[in-house]
């Protein structure tokens, strides 16, 4: 029988290849930098690795944000380890690798986003796929690990074909279950629970929402800015301003993904304030412009067609004058304009999902170092936890984070 492999991780995405890398790092000699021959393994099922940095931001890869809260992650498990996970590498010094040990320029760019200088996610993969076979890391695609027993030694990983493979320490960087053309496919979670894990319920988050509002859906195309509100139980979760934008099917945009949370995990409401003003705002608009029509003063905020349905949705006339209208109507009007309810029935799915909520419970690791607390010598990370960012560089500066602590984790406990 040949030697277990010193350390497995499963999954080639954004958080095993770091895991990968900061292991193959722990375990790599002094002098050449290299580690020796099966010391370190990556099993990818899919014939490549790396698919949804290639595909992320657009395809220039919004690598990290510039600025980092736990408020900027949603998780129904243990806020505490949340917060000890943000504080094992700081912002700063994630920065300072990618520039400095990695050598990927980057630049800060508008609404505090961090993209590589080459825009390219496609070239961020291949410089991870470099380094990670530069230190002698053992990749192996369309290796599709199917089910893992804990033995003596560690854990026998069996993959879809039959393929057995021992090792002492694994990692399971699995992610999701969105967009499972990608290969991640929500196999990492029954392969967790096979070692003694529980399941999180899990939903799509960062997705776009359905709504059988036809008159919206004519509006297909426009984009707004507004303020969001997630309303449960008449209390605000959360509030942010960001773009809206009007589809076919609903509403989607940067608004809209990070408020698909509360409403795909907790069924709240989505309240919209068009053009992101307070009623006080929208008071002083209407005042400064009595002599208006009423279609023409909202569009100075708001996009004309937009404009004009929020007006016949009141009840009111295009062509009235602001100066003209009743105190009920024009407090309906503000109404409409500041509390709007969205009218959403539903969620474009996982196949279109930028993540997956929910995942291995936060408080089933050990937080310093990611182990299992159900099966020693396991690490867990990535987006197959119960953790997700919004928009903006989270989601992978949370694969960076547990990726590194889990792959040097690994070696070291
Ligand atoms: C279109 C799109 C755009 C995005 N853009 C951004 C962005 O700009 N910024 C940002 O921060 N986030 C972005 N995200 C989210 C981000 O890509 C993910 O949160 C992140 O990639 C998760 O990393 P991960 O390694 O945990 O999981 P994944 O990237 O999903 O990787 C998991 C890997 O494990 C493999 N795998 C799964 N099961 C098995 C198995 N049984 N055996 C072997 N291998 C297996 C999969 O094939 C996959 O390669 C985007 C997501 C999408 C879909």
């Amino acid at each position: 029988m040949s030697e277990p492999v010193e350390v497995v991780v499963v999954g080639g995405g954004a958080a095993g290849m770091m895991a990968a890398l900061w292991a193959g790092r722990a375990l790599a000699d002094s002098d050449s930098g290299k580690i020796q021959e099966g010391k370190v393994t990556l099993l990818e099922s899919g014939s490549r690795m790396g698919v949804k940095i290639a595909a992320s931001g657009g395809g220039r890869c919004n690598i990290l944000p510039t600025q980092a809260e736990y408020t900027d992650f949603h998780t129904s498990g243990s806020v505490n380890v949340l917060k000890r996970l943000m504080r094992t590498w700081r912002l700063s010094d994630q920065r300072s690798f990618f520039e400095h040990e990695l050598g990927l320029p980057l630049k800060e760019e508008e609404d505090e986003k961090i993209f590589p200088v080459c825009e390219s996610g496609a070239d961020v993969r291949d410089l991870f796929r470099n380094v990670l076979e530069g230190i002698g890391v053992s990749i192996q695609k369309d290796w599709k690990v199917s089910s893992i027993e804990k033995t003596e030694q560690g854990f026998q990983l069996e993959s879809d074909s039959g393929t057995r493979l021992d090792c002492k320490k694994l990692v399971l960087a699995c992610g999701g279950q969105s967009v499972p053309a990608s290969g991640s496919d929500g196999s990492g979670y029954q392969l967790a629970k096979q070692l003694g894990h529980k399941l999180t319920p899990t939903y799509p988050a960062l997705v776009p929402l359905t709504s059988k509002d036809k008159d919206f859906a004519e509006l297909s195309g426009v984009s707004v800015e507004v303020t969001w509100r997630a309303i449960l139980n008449t209390s605000v979760q959360e509030e942010r301003t960001r773009d809206l934008l009007i589809t076919h099917q609903g509403f989607s945009g940067p608004a809209i993904l990070d408020a698909s949370h509360w409403f795909t995990r907790d069924g709240a409401a989505i309240q919209i304030s068009w053009g992101g003003g307070s009623s006080e705002e929208w008071e002083m608009h209407l005042n400064a412009k009595s002599r208006r029509e009423l279609q023409k003063a909202l569009s100075d905020i708001l996009p004309k067609r937009l404009a004009q349905l929020l007006i016949e949705k009141v009840g009111l006339r295009a062509e009235m004058r602001c100066g003209n209208l009743s105190r009920g109507q024009r407090m309906r009007l503000v109404d409409t304009l500041c509390h709007f309810q969205l009218p959403v029935n539903g969620d474009a799915g996982f196949d279109v999902a930028e993540v997956t909520g929910g995942g291995i419970p936060l408080n089933e690791v050990n937080p310093s170092t990611l182990e299992s607390r159900c099966a020693p010598g396991l690490f867990l990370c990535g987006e197959m936890m119960d953790c997700t960012g919004r928009m903006g560089g989270f989601n992978f500066l949370w694969a960076w984070i547990t990726g590194r602590l889990a792959g040097e984790s690994a070696v070291k406990n």
